[in-house]
């Protein structure tokens, strides 16, 4: 196993623990619930989940990922993380990049039994922080990382993964057959609910995923606000209750 040499600055020290770490203070912020229906979104088969199905599946996702760590993870320090990973039989590899796609930042490779992290991510998250006056550890950062692939070894090895704990979404009837499937995306909103909780920080590792995203796209604080704005009226709408059952009482 590789280890990224870690900087041993005297200003190390002053460096914080992501969990006192603050996003509120310098970025629009969405709660986990609003962040799982933007990654729900990305999932090929949304368009097939009943409207009113959609709370369902996110909220579940993230009751399995919390769940999950509170059963496996014990706000691990790096040191502590990596002799577990070890006995467990889970390498971690830090890479240079990615071979075909800039946005991964980490990955688990089920076949080796392998973590991956790509080090740009590292370097990413660390001035993305520093920008907002924030030193945060850097080990803290690796963690973060490794929670989030760790959640897909004990997925693959232990409980089994997400979207095989939720229901099938019905994709489309033909003749007899009905086909059935699984919703992927939820996976990524439990390794991500499990990697907040493990952590114990106050905002979604997705937040921070989609504040990356945004701000290397060149968007401004304003558009990323009116962006959340959207999604939160998106999700209210809904899961507001139908007017068609006003119109039935009002009209019996
Ligand atoms: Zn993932």
């Amino acid at each position: 196993m590789k280890v990224l040499a870690t900087s041993k600055k005297p200003s190390d020290t002053k460096s914080k623990r992501l969990k006192y770490v603050s996003l509120e203070r310098s970025w629009p912020v969405l709660n986990p619930v609003l962040l799982g229906f933007m990654e729900l979104k990305q999932d090929n088969y949304f368009p097939f989940i009943p409207k009113e199905q959609i709370p369902f599946y996110i909220e579940k996702a993230i009751q399995f990922g919390q769940d999950a760590a509170q059963r496996y993870a014990n706000d691990f320090s790096l040191k502590e993380f990596i002799n577990i990973l070890l006995k467990q039989g889970v390498r971690v590899n830090f890479v240079n990049t990615h071979p075909s796609d800039q946005w991964i930042r980490a990955q688990y490779l089920e076949k080796k039994s392998t973590i991956e992290i790509y080090r740009p991510s590292l370097v990413q998250i660390k001035s993305f922080f520093q920008e907002i006056d924030e030193s945060v550890d850097e080990k803290d950062i690796i963690v973060l990382h490794l929670y989030h692939e760790w959640f897909h070894h004990l997925e693959e090895k232990k409980f089994g993964r997400t979207d095989r704990s939720l229901p099938k979404t019905r994709i489309k009837k033909w003749g007899p057959f009905v086909y059935k499937r699984g919703i992927r995306r939820t996976r990524e909103i439990a390794a991500h609910a499990f990697t907040q909780a493990a952590m114990n920080i106050n905002w979604s590792p997705l937040l921070l995923d989609y504040l990356l995203l945004f701000t290397r796209q060149g968007w401004t604080k304003t558009q990323i606000r009116e962006h959340f704005q959207q999604i939160k009226n998106q999700y209210e709408q809904l899961t507001e209750p139908e007017f068609a059952e006003d119109d039935e009482q009002a009209n019996p």
